[in-house]
């Protein structure tokens, strides 16, 4: 038996056994659009992908003892779509394995011990991170500080106030900031993507406190928001460290952080970092395929085009319901505010007994998050439109 602790979504819990491009089958062979899953950024089960794991898995997969060459062209693919200051990676398997390590070499090189992060923020399942992730609902971890995310930011200096506020609390507490750590499209918050630059002043402020900025690109990297491969390019602003998982290898275990080389350095002065599976072949030739799928594809240009159409299509849904009292995102990462949890979760069952997986984030889970494969074509967008005007109808007719 699987331990109770594991969760399902949806009242009726979809029976997956197969799926492909935006599309999941049940075990009674009917059809779903996956408009929720973020992990197939290629779409599920793509055929480039799953090749390139297989020949891999028939030569050797193996770990970073010995010398390979897998981990090494990955690392030089992931480097070319990144500032010039960041210039070593570290292979994970894990977004929480990348996040936890960013934190310790940023308190190890700062000598600090300061974190902030956001109210509703999430950023991996080591007890570390349990408590950097208020959403979970459990405490804040030792020298751990957050700021209340606003959903509408008024502009860099209100996000530059906050983080001050937050250094000024955690000085008051004889704490110094080592780091700034934020998921740059703030997914678990609600999807708070604009007003771009907004960022840039908490980037700004953490510098001038001494700290480092760690950009969390799990959710908004691989090209989801549309805007060349990083979130944090919205922002126009240069992380000392950028961690990756998810989508990077489209279904396989692969996660990385990829950091300044001053930092790298640094740190492998004090310590050696070995992880048994992190960067083992398979999991690299998926990665490498998925970065190709990618390009070759256009599919960061589909993520805008379709997540525009997206959007366009949504707007006027939304300002029609008394439910609805939001629209955000950027690309394909898309968050419709609703006016609570419970109407939210009534909006994402519908959907789902209609054949649309969505789910919900945020403050009260009040949010609704649209996230699909970035292979996902007009028709299927026209498609989860209807379905979300659908569901909001039925639920305004639900008297909920
Ligand atoms: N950061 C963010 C923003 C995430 O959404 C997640 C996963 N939901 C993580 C980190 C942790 O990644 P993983 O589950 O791969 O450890």
């Amino acid at each position: 038996m699987l331990s109770p602790s594991y969760r399902l979504f949806y009242e009726q819990p979809v029976h997956a056994v197969r799926a492909q491009g935006c599309w999941i089958e049940d075990a009674d062979g009917r059809r779903y659009l996956d408009a929720y899953n973020n992990v197939p950024v290629a779409g599920h089960c793509h055929p480039r992908i799953g090749a390139a794991m297989a020949a891999q898995g028939g030569v050797i997969n193996t770990h970073t003892r010995y010398l390979t060459e897998h981990p090494v062209l990955l690392a030089e693919r992931l480097l070319a779509t990144l500032p010039e200051t960041i210039g070593k990676v570290v292979l994970t398997n894990s977004g929480s394995e990348a996040n936890d390590l960013a934190i310790r070499i940023s308190r190890m090189v700062t000598g600090r011990r300061g974190v902030i992060v956001t109210d509703c923020a999430y950023h991996g399942t080591s007890d570390l991170l349990q408590g950097m992730s208020p959403v979970t609902g459990l405490p804040l971890g030792p020298d751990v500080y957050a700021i209340a995310m606003p959903l509408e930011p008024a502009g860099p200096e209100q996000f530059a106030a906050l983080v001050e506020d937050a250094i000024a609390r955690m000085e008051a507490d004889g704490v110094l900031p080592a780091a700034l750590l934020v998921d740059t499209i703030f997914g678990s918050d609600g999807a708070i993507a604009d007003p771009t630059g907004f960022l840039a002043g908490g980037v700004d402020a953490i510098r001038a406190a001494g700290g480092l900025f760690i950009a969390d690109e799990v959710q908004p990297g691989f090209g989801r928001t549309g805007t060349g491969m990083w979130g944090f390019a919205r922002h126009g602003v240069v992380p000392d460290m950028v961690t990756t998982g998810k989508p990077m290898g489209n279904g396989q275990p692969v996660a990385a952080l990829l950091l300044r080389d001053e930092l790298a350095s640094e740190f492998a002065r004090h310590q050696r970092y070995f992880n048994t599976f992190g960067g083992s072949s398979v999991s690299c030739a998926a990665a490498l395929a998925t970065l190709d799928v990618i390009e070759d594809e256009g599919l960061i240009d589909n993520a805008a085009r379709i997540g525009r159409h997206l959007m366009a299509g949504l707007a006027p849904v939304i300002a029609a319901s008394p439910l609805l009292t939001g629209l955000r995102g950027a690309g394909l990462f898309i968050g419709v505010q609703t006016a609570s949890g419970e109407i939210a979760a009534a909006i994402v069952n519908a959907l789902r007994r209609d054949g649309v997986l969505i789910g919900a984030a945020g403050r009260g889970n009040a949010a609704l998050k649209i996230r699909p494969p970035l292979v996902i074509a007009m028709a299927e967008a026209d498609r989860l439109v209807a379905a979300f005007a659908k569901a909001v109808g039925d639920v305004e007719n639900s008297n909920l």
